[in-house]
């Protein structure tokens, strides 16, 4: 049975992508879990997640909250020791209004902090961003010390930086008797298998791939790690004290688009599908940028090599990243096998060697008795 102080940790946006994996390894762990979402309704979101962890000590509770709002917030705080605040929408296409994205993000944020002091939680631990801390308009190498000043971010990228410096500023002006602590998780762009059954930006970008919506790449790079490692570390800096007043960059390798699309078609080509590898002329995407509004905001970072400084990762969480190129595998793999990319004729689905050397292990061993 887990404990460290830790009594019961609500985590928020449990259905999520990177959600559904911090709640799995909290129960892994033996703790107790109380997921927010959005409805517990939703069958088709709230199915995978009862089945998380079945062999779990403690059954998962779910509640209803939405960032938006400030109702449900102050009973699903009641009585958590620490609190995951991993919500806040990430979605695949800038809508109209930023204030959609900005808003729910920041005073949801609020929200949530707001309700942790008057419970008096011990820790929040808050899933920020690397876009938090990197514009990736300039080549550079980026630390925990650098914020995100670029003047033409994304609607997504501006609502992570405005609630991540929202929260630091709340938390370190409040007066000292009703202190919480902070720990905060700037993960880079997020790979590796699904556990739920919804779509996310990560699986939509590998789904365009895969699907080969664009017959050519443009030339960007992306620092990704591993969905995995990035619920281990929210788990590890709920109880590590070095953790607390501190960002930590989430980063195994930087990798540019066509990297990951040769990763994909190394494993998925003879599987039917056909994924871009070829580079397109910088000028292009310009050209193309005038009539996809989409492509407009990738022009600023052509080129721009964007590097981030993992060393809190490796030393403080002690973090030894899952290799980047088996989660773009298994991030592959998901997306097939959740029906979100069809399956081909050819699609074998993921090879059997393993197991089948296994059994045949298992098979001597059994004769050997
Ligand atoms: P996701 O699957 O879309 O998860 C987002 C979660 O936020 C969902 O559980 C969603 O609930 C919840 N949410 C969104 N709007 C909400 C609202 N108004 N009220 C309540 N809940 C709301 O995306 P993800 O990749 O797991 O993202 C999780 C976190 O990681 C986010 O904070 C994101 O900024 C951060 N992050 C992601 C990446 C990445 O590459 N994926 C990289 C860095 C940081 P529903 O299920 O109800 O929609």
């Amino acid at each position: 049975m887990a404990s460290n102080g830790v009594t019961r940790v609500l985590v928020t946006g449990a259905s999520g992508y990177v959600g559904a994996h911090v709640v799995q390894q909290l129960q892994k762990a033996g703790h107790v879990v109380r997921g927010t979402v959005r409805s517990t309704k939703n069958e088709q979101k709230i199915k995978p997640l009862k089945e998380l962890c079945p062999d779990a000590a403690h059954e998962l509770e779910l509640v209803e909250a939405d960032l938006q709002k400030e109702d449900g917030w102050a009973s699903a705080v009641a009585d958590c020791s620490h609190v995951i605040h991993v919500a806040s929408p990430f979605p695949a296409n800038n809508p109209t209004n930023e204030e959609e994205v900005i808003r729910p993000a920041v005073d949801g944020t609020m929200v949530i902090l707001k309700a942790a002091v008057a419970a008096k939680v011990k820790r929040v631990v808050l899933t920020s961003s690397f876009v938090a801390v990197a514009s990736f308009t300039k080549s550079g190498t980026f630390t925990e010390k650098d914020w995100n000043t670029g003047t033409n971010e994304s609607p997504y990228n501006k609502s992570k930086t405005m609630a991540e410096k929202a929260a630091w500023d709340y938390v370190n002006e409040l007066p000292d008797d009703s202190k919480i602590e902070l720990a905060v998780i700037n993960p880079s762009f997020i790979l590796g298998p699904y556990l739920t059954s919804t779509k996310s930006t990560s699986g939509d970008v590998i789904c365009q791939m895969l699907e080969r919506q664009m017959p050519a790449l443009p030339s960007i790079s992306m620092p990704c790690i591993d969905v995995r490692d990035v619920a281990k570390a929210h788990v590890i800096a709920m109880t590590n004290d070095e953790a607390v007043g501190n960002r930590h960059i989430l980063l195994s390798k930087n990798l540019w688009f066509q990297e990951i699309c040769v990763i994909l078609a190394t494993e998925f080509k003879a599987q039917g599908y056909n994924p871009p590898t070829k580079v397109l002329p910088n000028f292009l995407v310009k050209f193309a940028a005038f009539f996809k509004t989409d492509l407009k905001q990738l022009v600023p970072q052509l080129d721009a090599d964007i590097k981030g400084d993992n060393t809190r990762m490796r030393e403080v969480l002690k973090i030894d990243p899952i290799p980047i190129e088996e989660s773009v595998i298994d991030i592959g793999y998901s997306v097939i096998e959740k029906g979100w990319v069809k399956k081909t004729p050819k699609y074998k689905g993921r090879p059997q060697e393993e197991t089948q050397e296994n059994a045949v292990v298992d098979a001597a061993v059994e004769e050997e008795k």
